[in-house]
Parts: C-alpha cells; sequence; structure tokens
C-alpha cells in the first residue's frame, strides 16, 4: 500500500532511527494520537529525516513534551510496527 518510490531512505535505517528516537525520548514508545493532513510540503519527517512531499499524507503527532512531529505514512508504520514487535 505505501509504494515509497520518493523515499530513498531505507527501512532499515529507518527502523533503526526510530529505535535510536525512541530511546532518547524524541518519540513515544508508541505511537499516540496522529492527525494525517495532506503535506504543503518543505517539511521533514521525524524518522527518516527526508523531506514529506507537497499533497502527500503527513501525520502530525503531539508528544507529552509537547513537540510537535511531523511523519511519513511510511515512518508511521514503521514506528508502529517497532512499537508493536520487539524491543
Ligand atoms: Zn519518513
Amino acid at each position: 500500500m505505501v509504494s515509497g518510490d520518493a523515499d530513498p531512505v531505507p527501512a532499515s535505517v529507518v527502523r533503526r532511527r526510530i529505535r535510536e528516537l525512541v530511546r532518547g525520548g524524541v518519540l513515544p514508545a508508541k505511537p499516540e494520537s496522529t492527525l494525517a493532513v495532506p503535506s504543503p510540503g518543505g517539511r521533514l519527517c521525524t524518522a527518516c529525516g527526508s523531506a514529506i512531499e507537497p499533497g502527500t499524507p503527513e501525520h502530525e503527532t503531539l508528544t507529552r513534551a509537547n513537540v510537535r512531529l511531523r511523519l511519513h505514512s511510511r515512518c508511521r508504520d514503521l514506528w508502529m510496527n517497532e512499537a508493536e514487535g520487539e524491543g
């Protein structure tokens, strides 16, 4: 479902980054409420660090520290997999 054609970052790399972000307390250990909005463009995905293409879904989440994070659909899915899967 997620083609990821415009995304140069391999899933394994994104997963590792997500784990590091979770360990560092940047990302919550598990996805809380996220809101998907069409991206206006020019924003970077927290998980993979690459730009979110204008018009593609941009998943916004607000952490407990009130930091707003933005993720690609794919990166949000990877985050969810990390949260559910192995520690
Ligand atoms: Zn991403």
